[in-house]
């Protein structure tokens, strides 16, 4: 029978896969109301607190008095606005590229620039554990799609021997599940010495990571020779919605001439970008932000630690653990939200089988307190979901 949506619902039920939306009726922040239940949340993106802070509401409804709600249209049509404008060009200073093109979804800029790359007769090599964006990018870009090991210089290398045509490779900066950062330096090195582009999509490490803000690259220190094509969003950090490309003046005329995910759609609304311009200044400027949330990243690595957890090998804001069952992580999810503790529980295919894991992420608006809570939630989630295996 065609369309048999029943068993394959029940299927994913009975594999413990099945997802469900929890309804949030609260603004973002650390103290929320979930499907009527108050509950302490560790696994918003929103990394430095500012997806409701007064002066991006503020910013925002400022916005909305003076351009109204609505894009309008596409941006070659008419709906790039002056604050598209302004926003890309200080995002353009923000990333030390000469220009920056605005998305509506960092979703939207990974299948654009993947696709305005490259195409038949070309490669395309992405880390094995890159957001979803970019692997689907890379399978509609219509070159050939090959995965490297995870953060694997070598892996790398021996695919970039085989490549053909323009070669594009492709790695988140933060990994979005797992926390960790790039190896830039070898990734680059060694795409550079293989003449192949880097495009990074640092989606989780602009505003927590770099000095001012600035992300993996930062971080590293690395030119626009190095990354050549850079992506960032805005609905994580910035708090607020879109996404960028950063690069050459060449590089975006080729995205605004080919990039059919940016030629066929509505531009965000332009009082977003009102509301992104003010939280990238907050982002730059307060730098409390991120060493307040340095602090509770270390707190929670040492008391996680101290219970006997096992973390991966991340400074970054997430902070996963992997309990391999996709059962284990909801019931361990189950036990956290008995005591008032909302974590999300990652399952196969947003990680690989065998690899379900909490991903807790920690954001600059939690206080130590918040964290010293979440850290004996834990601890009483950790014992109970023990007692249960025992027993079954
Ligand atoms: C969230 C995310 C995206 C998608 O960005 P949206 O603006 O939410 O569409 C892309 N890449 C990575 C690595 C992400 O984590």
């Amino acid at each position: 029978m065609p369309f048999d949506l029943t068993s394959r619902l029940a299927e994913r039920r009975a594999a413990d896969l099945y997802r469900q939306r929890p309804l949030l009726q609260t603004p973002q922040g650390p103290e929320v109301v979930v499907d009527g239940q108050p509950l302490l949340a560790f696994c918003s993106n929103d990394y430095l607190g500012l997806a409701n802070h007064p002066e991006v509401r503020a910013a925002f409804n400022v916005g909305i008095e003076r351009w109204g709600v609505g894009g309008g249209a596409s941006h070659l049509v008419i709906g790039h606005s002056a604050p598209h404008h302004e926003l890309e060009e200080a995002l353009a200073a923000f990333t030390g590229r000469p220009r920056a093109l605005l998305f509506s979804t960092g979703y939207m800029a990974n299948l654009a620039a993947v696709t305005a790359l490259v195409g038949q007769g070309d490669t395309v090599l992405e880390d094995r554990l890159n957001h979803a964006s970019l692997l689907d990018a890379g399978l509609l870009s219509g070159a050939r799609f090959s995965r490297y090991l995870h953060n694997d210089a070598n892996s790398l290398a021996s695919r970039l021997a085989k490549a053909q045509g323009n070669t594009l490779v492709v790695t988140d900066g933060v990994f979005s599940m797992d926390g960790d950062c790039a190896d830039l330096p070898a990734l680059c090195a060694t795409a550079k010495q293989h003449g192949a582009w880097l495009m990074v999509d640092d989606a989780h490490g602009f505003g927590p990571l770099g000095a001012h803000g600035g992300g993996v690259v930062e971080h590293y220190q690395l030119s626009i020779e190095d990354v050549p094509v850079l992506v960032g969003t805005l609905g994580k950090a910035f708090g607020t919605a879109g996404a960028f490309v950063a690069g050459s003046d060449e590089l975006i005329e080729t995205l605004i001439q080919f990039a059919r995910p940016y030629i066929y759609t509505t531009s965000q609304p332009p009082a977003v970008a009102c509301a992104s311009l003010k939280s990238l200044q907050l982002l730059q400027g307060e730098t409390w932000r991120r060493e307040h949330l340095q602090a509770l990243i270390k707190q929670f690595r040492h008391g996680a630690e101290q219970l006997g957890l096992t973390l991966m090998p991340s400074d970054t804001p997430i902070q996963p653990i992997v309990v391999g069952e996709s059962g284990h992580a909801l019931r361990l999810a189950a036990h956290l939200r008995e005591q008032g503790v909302l974590v999300g529980a990652i399952r196969p295919p947003t990680v690989p089988a065998g690899s379900a894991r909490l991903r807790v992420t920690l954001s600059a608006a939690h206080s130590s307190a918040q964290v010293d809570r979440l850290l004996s939630a834990l601890d009483i989630a950790w014992r109970a979901l023990r007692q249960e295996c025992e027993h079954a």
